[in-house]
């Protein structure tokens, strides 16, 4: 999926689906629901989910952090609207059995509300 991630005049994208997750303080589209992989993720804050995909969001410098399952390559991830820090994004995980999570995005729960969109059936 084409982001414009280092474009800090990227409109914000809105997403299509019953359910999003979106920033808390300014409600910037950030996920659908389709794209979480799991909810039992540890953040910073507290509970964190996994998503596939993240939009509307800026990257930080990339850095090399220990977590509970290794050593990871990280860059935190921003709203690219109110740019507060949401969670950060697995570039590269040196762990074999973390692979899967490179290129896939952690966001805080405390930093997201999920909105539901009702579509009315005719
Ligand atoms: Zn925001």
């Amino acid at each position: 999926m084409a982001e414009h991630l280092d474009d800090p005049q990227a409109h914000q994208i809105y997403l299509n689906g019953d359910q999003i997750y979106t920033c808390a303080s300014c409600h910037t589209h950030l996920a659908r629901n389709e794209d979480v992989v799991s909810k039992g993720f540890q953040g910073r804050h507290g509970r964190a989910y996994l998503f596939k995909n993240v939009h509307n969001i800026t990257l930080g410098p990339k850095e090399d952090r220990i977590l509970m399952t290794g050593l990871h390559s990280v860059a935190d991830i921003g709203c690219s609207i109110c740019q507060s820090v949401v969670g950060w994004i697995y570039i590269y995980a040196f762990e074999e059995s973390q692979k899967y999570k490179e290129g896939k995005y952690i966001v805080e729960k405390a930093k997201i509300s999920k909105e539901n969109f009702w579509i009315q059936k005719e």
